[in-house]
C-alpha cells in the first residue's frame, strides 16, 4: 500500500489583529518528515509512506490567503509527483481560519481528493479543538482526534489514523464518517478531559469504538476564538455500518449536549488582581498564573503587558513574567548588553486592541539567540520581576522553556504564563495555579467576543435554547 502523508496544521483566531503569514510556519518536507519525531510508528505499519509537506505554526491570527495557497500548492504538487497512491494520511489541526475562506480544511481535503481520485482512502488525525463540518468529513474516509486536553495522546492519535487507513485498505471495506454538529461553543479550558464532565465524555469513546461497524468515535470541542459558522462542537464517528455510525454520532452529540451545564474551568479563575492577591497569600512557594486572554496557544498575540503592570504594583517577593513578545525591546537589550540598565516601552505594540506599551526600567540579566521558535530572547529584571522578552510570538509550555534562558520558575513566588490551562509539563511541577480572566484575543469570557458569524442559537450565549441532534447526510456535493 502506498500512502502519501502531510498536512497544514494551525489554530487561527480572527480576533487577533496579527495575521499568520508564511514566515510563521515551520515547513517540513521529504526526509525531514520522517526525522521530525511526529510519526515514530510509520516503520511498524505494512505500507510505504510517501512524504509530501507538513506545515505547522503557533496558533495565531487569520492565515493569509497567500500563505495558505502557497502551502496548499506545494503540498498538492508533492502529492501529484508521487503518482497514483492507495491512500493519503492528513495530519491536520482543524481550526485553520484562512482570511476570506469559510472552511479551509474542507477546501484542502477536497483538493487532495481531486488529486488522488475517488478510490484512494483518505484518513485524518485532528485536534479535538478543530471546527469540523460535514463538508469536510465528506471529503475523507477515516478520522480520529485527540481524546485528551491538555493533549497527551498526539502521537497515539496520528498512529491510530494511519493504522485505520492501512487496515481499511487491507480489509477492502470502505469506511464512512458520520458528523453531527452540536450547537455548543466552549473554551478548551472549560472542557478539559482530566476533569468532569470531560473525563467521562471522552472516556466513553472507547466503548463506542467497540460497537460492531465502528472504527473510531471522536468528540470535538471546537475552537471558540474564531468568528465563523463552523465554530461549534461536533460528534464524529467513523465506521463501516452507516446506520450504526449515524446513531452513535447522534447519541454522542446528545450526551455532550446533556452535559453542557456541567462544564467549568478546572482552575480557580479571577481578575488579574485577584489571582495575584490569592497567589501572594498562598502558602505554596510558587504559584502559576495564566494570562488567559493573551494565551498564544489559543491564537492571541502574546505582547500584552497588562499582567506585568499589575504584578509590579503588587510588589511580590519574586516573580517571572513569561513572556512578552517585543522584537524592538529585545534589540534594545542586545544593544545595551548584559548588566546594562535599559528603559523599555514594553509590549502592547502588536495587539493595540487590548493594550498599550508599558514603560519599564530594568537590568538586562541575559541574552539568548539560539531558539528557532522564540527567536532572540532577553531576560530583564524589573524591580522584583524577571521579564522574559521574546523576538517572536511564543508560548512557555515547558520547564525547559524557562531554564534555557537561565530562569528557574520554581525559585519564584509568582510565574505568569500566556496560556489558558497549563500544559502537561508545567502542570506537573506547579504546586498551585490560577487563571486570570484577562483581556485579549483569547478572552475566556466568550460573551465579550464580537461574534457575528457563528450559528445562533448557540449555548452558552443563548442559555435557554433547546436542541436535539439530527442526522446528517455524508455526501459533500
Ligand atoms: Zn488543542
Amino acid at each position: 500500500m502506498r500512502i502519501a502523508f502531510g498536512g497544514i496544521a494551525i489554530e487561527a483566531s480572527n480576533f487577533s489583529p496579527v495575521p499568520s503569514t508564511l514566515n510563521d510556519f515551520i515547513v517540513l518536507t521529504d526526509q525531514a518528515l520522517f526525522d521530525s519525531g511526529r510519526y515514530p510508528f510509520l516503520s511498524e505499519l505494512e505500507a510505504e509512506f510517501l512524504p509530501t509537506l507538513f506545515a505547522s505554526a503557533l496558533p495565531g491570527g487569520a492565515v493569509t490567503a497567500n500563505a495558505y495557497q502557497t502551502l496548499k500548492t506545494d503540498l498538492l504538487a508533492r502529492l501529484t509527483a508521487w503518482g497514483p497512491v492507495d491512500g493519503v494520511y492528513l495530519d491536520l489541526h482543524g481550526a485553520m481560519y484562512v482570511a476570506g475562506m469559510a472552511d479551509a480544511e474542507a477546501d484542502l481535503a477536497a483538493a487532495v481528493r481531486a488529486v488522488v481520485g475517488p478510490n484512494a482512502l483518505i484518513a485524518a488525525s485532528m485536534d479535538l479543538h478543530g471546527n469540523i463540518t460535514p463538508a469536510y468529513t465528506g471529503q475523507i474516509d477515516l478520522l480520529t482526534a485527540y481524546r485528551t486536553a491538555p493533549h497527551r495522546d498526539t502521537v497515539e492519535t496520528r498512529h491510530k489514523a494511519c493504522r485505520m487507513l492501512v487496515d481499511a485498505w487491507t480489509n477492502g471495506v470502505r469506511p464512512q464518517i458520520a458528523c453531527v454538529p452540536i450547537p455548543v461553543l466552549l473554551s478548551g479550558e472549560s472542557t478539559r478531559t482530566d476533569m468532569q464532565p470531560g473525563q467521562r465524555l471522552w472516556a466513553a469513546l472507547d466503548q463506542i469504538d467497540q460497537l460492531p461497524g465502528v472504527l473510531d468515535a471522536s468528540l470535538f470541542v471546537g475552537f471558540a476564538w474564531v468568528d465563523e459558522a463552523r465554530a461549534h462542537a461536533a460528534a464524529v464517528v467513523t465506521g463501516t455500518d452507516p446506520e450504526v455510525i449515524h446513531q452513535a454520532a447522534a447519541q454522542l452529540a446528545q450526551t455532550y449536549w446533556d452535559a453542557r451545564t456541567e462544564f467549568h474551568f478546572g482552575t480557580p479563575v479571577g481578575s488579574i488582581d485577584e489571582c495575584i492577591t490569592w497567589a501572594l497569600a498562598a502558602p505554596e512557594t510558587t504559584v502559576f498564573i495564566s494570562d488567559s486572554g493573551d494565551n498564544t496557544t489559543a491564537g492571541a498575540v502574546g505582547d500584552l503587558p497588562l499582567c506585568l503592570a499589575r504584578v509590579l504594583i503588587h510588589a511580590p517577593p519574586s516573580a517571572v513574567v513569561a513572556g512578552i513578545t517585543d522584537a524592538a525591546a529585545v534589540a534594545i537589550c542586545e544593544a545595551a548588553g548584559i548588566g546594562a540598565t535599559v528603559e523599555l516601552s514594553l509590549g502592547g505594540k502588536l495587539d493595540r486592541i487590548h493594550g498599550q506599551p508599558l514603560p519599564v526600567r530594568g537590568q538586562v540579566l541575559g541574552l539568548f539567540d539560539s531558539d528557532r521558535e522564540k527567536g532572540h530572547q532577553a531576560v530583564v529584571q524589573v524591580e522584583t520581576v524577571k521579564v522574559i522578552i521574546t523576538e517572536r510570538r511564543t508560548a512557555f509550555t515547558r520547564v525547559s522553556d524557562f531554564t534555557q534562558v537561565g530562569v528557574d520558575p520554581m525559585a519564584h513566588k509568582i510565574v505568569v504564563v500566556k496560556l489558558g490551562y497549563l500544559f502537561p509539563d508545567l502542570l506537573r511541577v506547579a504546586p498551585l495555579a490560577y487563571m486570570a480572566l484577562s483581556p485579549g484575543a483569547a478572552d475566556q469570557a466568550l460573551e465579550r467576543l464580537p461574534y457575528q458569524h457563528i450559528q445562533r442559537p448557540m449555548y452558552p450565549l443563548d442559555k435557554t435554547m433547546v436542541w436535539k441532534p439530527e442526522m446528517l447526510k455524508l455526501d459533500a456535493d
